[in-house]
């Protein structure tokens, strides 16, 4: 699968996406500006590098956990069956969450995990991804905050991978196959 050539195009770039991120952040600290503690809940491996980013710009005492859901494999495939490969390693019950994802393509991650976390009675549960393709949605989800809404195409870098490569572009880029003869 990946044995095909492809270039990697810059869709949004490391400066866009720092700007970016300090809007929201400013925007997540006046939401939770009383929490006595915030657990932010970075969904495994694509979110590792804006989970990084987002919590050094968030003005808050914070916890950070991890939590692992299958999706994708290793190919470009949406699985519709999600399953928790690694879950948290602390209790929400009663805390402040923000649950940080990469990207929200059918909906079906982040529609499962919300649910499942809500299920654990947290006090406040907010959602944030970095990008969106709503046109590839299949469940009702939004997320209540959205980086960028991108078209349905392919995306790697900033911690995204193409079967496991390309996750540390500094950058987001749309993945193009040079044999594809468009
Ligand atoms: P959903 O369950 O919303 O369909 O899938 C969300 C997950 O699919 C994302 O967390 C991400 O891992 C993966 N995904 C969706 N679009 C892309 C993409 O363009 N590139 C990569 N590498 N993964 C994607
Ligand atoms: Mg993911
Ligand atoms: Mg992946």
């Amino acid at each position: 699968m990946s044995q095909r050539p492809y270039v990697i195009d810059v869709m949004i770039s490391a400066k866009t996406i720092a700007a970016k991120i300090e809007d929201l952040c400013s925007e997540i600290t006046s939401e939770f500006g009383n929490t006595d503690k915030l657990i932010v809940v970075g969904l495994l491996r694509g979110s590792f590098v804006f989970i990084a980013d987002l919590v050094r710009e968030l003005d808050l005492p914070i916890e950070v956990d991890f939590l692992e859901a299958s999706s994708y494999g290793d190919g470009m495939e949406s699985s519709r069956e999600v399953r928790i490969l690694k879950d948290l390693r602390g209790a929400i019950e009663g805390r402040d969450v923000l649950v940080v994802e990469d990207i929200v393509d059918t909906g079906h991650t982040l529609n499962h995990v919300t649910k499942l976390l809500r299920s654990r009675n947290p006090k406040r549960l907010k959602s944030i991804a970095l990008l969106d393709k709503p046109s590839r949605r299949e469940v009702d989800f939004r997320s209540d905050w959205i980086g960028f809404e991108i078209p349905d195409e392919f995306v790697v870098g900033y911690g995204i991978d193409y079967a496991q490569r390309n996750r540390n572009l500094p950058f987001i880029g749309s993945v193009r196959f040079t044999d594809d003869p468009e």
